[in-house]
């Protein structure tokens, strides 16, 4: 009867201070990893042109692309853990070098610190761009469509003369 009850208090006691299952499997058991995970992808605005090829290729929908102010780039991906499956074609579809979207190989916490499962926007991987990034691209581009125009009218100006001096050679 004793070692029964000092059996109940142990069991409890192991209750309240060991881990939950869900805690000791997913963070300190590695091998419950999905073999298919590689890793958070990496997004870096920096490289990324906005072509769509990612968004595209994506078999189950899980990149939404998050439109700029910019025409180039014009958007740029986000990605939903929670629906991806890992397949990394959005990174081997991505044309540029080095790559604007890459899956890290790193690992993702689906548990927080507390013990409580993450929130679905905690599966996000969002693309967060400094407001003086976008300011100076802007004016880049309107430097470049300035120097165009000048380009432009140049070579309209360099036409309308070769044409008034073919007329005078012709008198
Ligand atoms: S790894 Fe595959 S499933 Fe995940 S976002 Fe990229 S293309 Fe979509
Ligand atoms: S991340 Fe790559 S594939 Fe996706 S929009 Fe940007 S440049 Fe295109």
């Amino acid at each position: 009867m004793i070692f029964e009850i000092g059996e109940k208090i142990i069991r409890v006691m192991k209750a309240f201070t060991e881990p939950r299952i869900a805690i000791k499997d997913i963070v300190k058991e590695p091998a419950h990893k999905s073999p298919i995970f590689r890793g958070r992808h990496e997004i870096h605005y920096e490289f990324c042109i906005g072509c769509d090829a990612c968004n595209k290729i994506c078999p189950v929908d899980a990149i939404k692309m998050k439109p700029l102010p910019l025409k180039k780039p014009r958007m740029v991906p986000e990605v939903n853990l929670a629906v991806c499956i890992f397949c990394g074609l959005c990174e081997d579809v991505c044309p540029t070098k080095p790559k604007a979207i890459k899956l890290s190989g790193g690992d993702i916490e689906i548990i927080a610190p507390d013990g409580t499962h993450k929130t679905l926007e905690d599966f996000w991987v969002r693309v967060d761009i400094p407001e003086e990034w976008i300011e100076q691209k802007k004016r880049e581009e309107e430097e470049k469509a300035r120097k165009k125009r000048e380009m432009m009218e140049k070579k309209k100006r360099e036409a309308e003369l070769k044409k008034q001096e073919a007329k005078g050679e012709e008198k």
